[in-house]
């Protein structure tokens, strides 16, 4: 198959109201393709005073305009609408993406897409399903409690998943009855704004949905925003800190998806060659920009050496290129600093004494972007920068081990507890290692398997609150109770 060809991007302006407009500063910012290095268009540069705008366009669709007040069935017939609106343009949506975070295009039509259109379905489908409850007060009181939505919500994404993030985000607080500011990252600002035309296309009301493109300025001030009633916040541990900081000023709500250093545990009677292909998918789909990446395997002792060879020979046939190639398996780190902060990792851990068993470089001159190697490091001590810190990039931290104590030990030795991977074909001990695990996910002879009926979210400093399924619908809804003397 041939590649697909880039498609044509306009000059990006945000979305506020029913209006595209520059930024008020007159500024702008360039959106690059990684693969390339070469600008695709120029970004509106919004800072506070446009999220001012957009916040009072978002509080008007609330508080007087139709969404808060449209029938819920009717909200949720227009999702539905706007996610047949995305799968018509799918492609174009995917070869968007796929310009402009450096993914392949393979994982933009068989992965974002189809989650983007569910989770708009899903949460189509909920809108008019949230019930209330029948208090069981006594005496002479009837009393019931009712969901409302929270409010204008800002929600700030970041640029691993640019589009699914902004699914995730929109489709339980649009169900909901919620109206939003949307800010996506800096890196990755171009499928929210062709999101944006959608939603009006299927006739979502004008204030329902604002659109900010611009850095952390923009986010910040939408965190802090007293007019903001709710702050839904993707992106990494110590951002997700300064927004909780922000919204303490008006006691916003607050909802936190945020980094993770997953265990993937691989036991001795696994299927070695599942396990091999598991931890691939693992570290390596997306160029190991997941928030829940297998980046620290533990592989026992009886395997380990097997294991490792297999692996790293997997590894090293993978297929990295012109992200756009269909047969194409690894594209470019989104950014430049993404890719020199990969290196500096990789660099830590051949300085503190870990072994490089598969890649190791980038390929940056080879390639004219910023891409890398997959890389495989062996005899990782747990202490070391590589087992510690999220690398976000396509670099795993292998050690050995014999005794199932140990194992836990080093699996908790971190601050996150997003999610975790088990291979073993021994049914009890998955359940029991599950369930001593301190994560949120946890995949048994699998990896990344995702549905948007599923919640996912994390343990420490991970995060709190979960996205995706039924439980996504309690981060938008505040509950009212009604007492009725009778
Ligand atoms: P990031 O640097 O934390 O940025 C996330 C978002 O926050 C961006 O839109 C960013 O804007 C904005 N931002 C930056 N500073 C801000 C501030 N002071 N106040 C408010 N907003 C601010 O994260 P990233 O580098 O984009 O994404 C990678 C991180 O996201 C990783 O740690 C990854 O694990 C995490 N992640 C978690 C999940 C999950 O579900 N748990 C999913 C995906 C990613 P600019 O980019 O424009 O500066």
């Amino acid at each position: 198959m041939t590649a697909y060809q880039p498609v044509k991007v306009t000059t990006g302006k945000m979305l506020i109201g029913s209006e595209w407009i520059p930024a008020r500063s007159g500024k702008t910012f360039a959106a690059l393709n990684p693969a390339t290095e070469k600008e695709l268009a120029q970004v509106a540069y919004a800072d506070a005073e446009d999220v001012n705008q957009a916040v009072a366009a978002a509080r008007a669709a609330f508080d007087m305009g139709p969404w808060s007040r449209m029938s819920p069935r009717q909200r949720g017939n227009l999702l539905l609408k706007l996610a047949d609106l995305i799968e018509r343009d799918k492609e174009e949506l995917a070869v968007l993406e796929s310009m402009n975070n450096g993914k392949p295009i393979a994982e933009c039509l068989g992965f974002d897409l189809p989650q983007v259109v569910e989770t708009f379905r899903y949460y189509g489908g909920w809108a008019d399903k949230m019930l209330g409850e029948v208090n069981p007060v006594g005496g002479a009181y009837f009393s019931y409690t009712m969901r409302e939505p929270v409010g204008v919500v800002g929600q700030i994404i970041p640029w691993n998943f640019p589009l699914l993030m902004a699914a995730w985000k929109l489709g339980p607080a649009l169900a909901c009855g919620c109206t939003s500011v949307l800010k996506p990252a800096e890196q990755t600002p171009l499928t929210a704004l062709k999101l944006g035309a959608l939603i009006l296309e299927a006739g979502i009301p004008p204030g329902v949905v604002n659109i900010v493109t611009g850095d952390a300025v923009a986010g910040a001030a939408l965190a802090q925003h007293t007019g903001v009633d709710k702050v839904a916040f993707t992106g990494s541990t110590e951002v997700g800190k300064l927004v909780m900081q922000a919204a303490a000023k008006n006691l916003k709500r607050v909802s936190m998806e945020l980094g993770g250093k997953a265990p993937n545990i691989v036991y001795a009677d696994a299927d070695i060659d599942a396990a091999v292909a598991g931890a691939v998918g693992a570290i390596f789909f997306n160029q190991g920009e997941v928030c829940c990446a297998g980046s620290r395997l533990f592989v026992e002792d009886k395997i380990h050496d097997e294991f490792i060879e297999k692996f790293a020979r997997a590894a090293k046939g993978m297929r990295i290129g012109n992200p756009l190639d269909p047969q194409t398996q690894m594209g470019a780190q989104v950014s430049l600093e993404q890719h020199e902060k990969v290196l500096g990792f990789i660099k830590s851990g051949k300085e503190s004494g870990a072994k490089v068993a598969a890649g190791g470089n980038s390929m940056r001159k080879e390639l004219g972007g910023y891409f890398m190697q997959p890389t495989i490091f062996t005899d990782v001590d747990p202490n070391m920068t590589i087992s510690k810190e999220e690398i976000f990039g396509p670099v795993v931290a292998a050690k050995r081990f014999s005794k199932t104590e140990d194992l836990i030990k080093y699996a908790h030795d971190t601050n996150y507890g997003l999610s975790a991977g088990i291979w073993t074909k021994n049914i009890s001990l998955a359940h029991e290692t599950a369930r001593k695990l301190r994560a949120g996910t946890v995949w048994i002879n699998c990896y990344n398997a995702f549905d948007v009926a599923v919640p996912f979210g994390g343990y420490k400093e991970s995060g709190f609150g979960r996205e995706l399924g039924k439980a996504a619908l309690d981060l938008y809804t505040e509950q009212k109770a009604v007492w009725v003397a009778l």
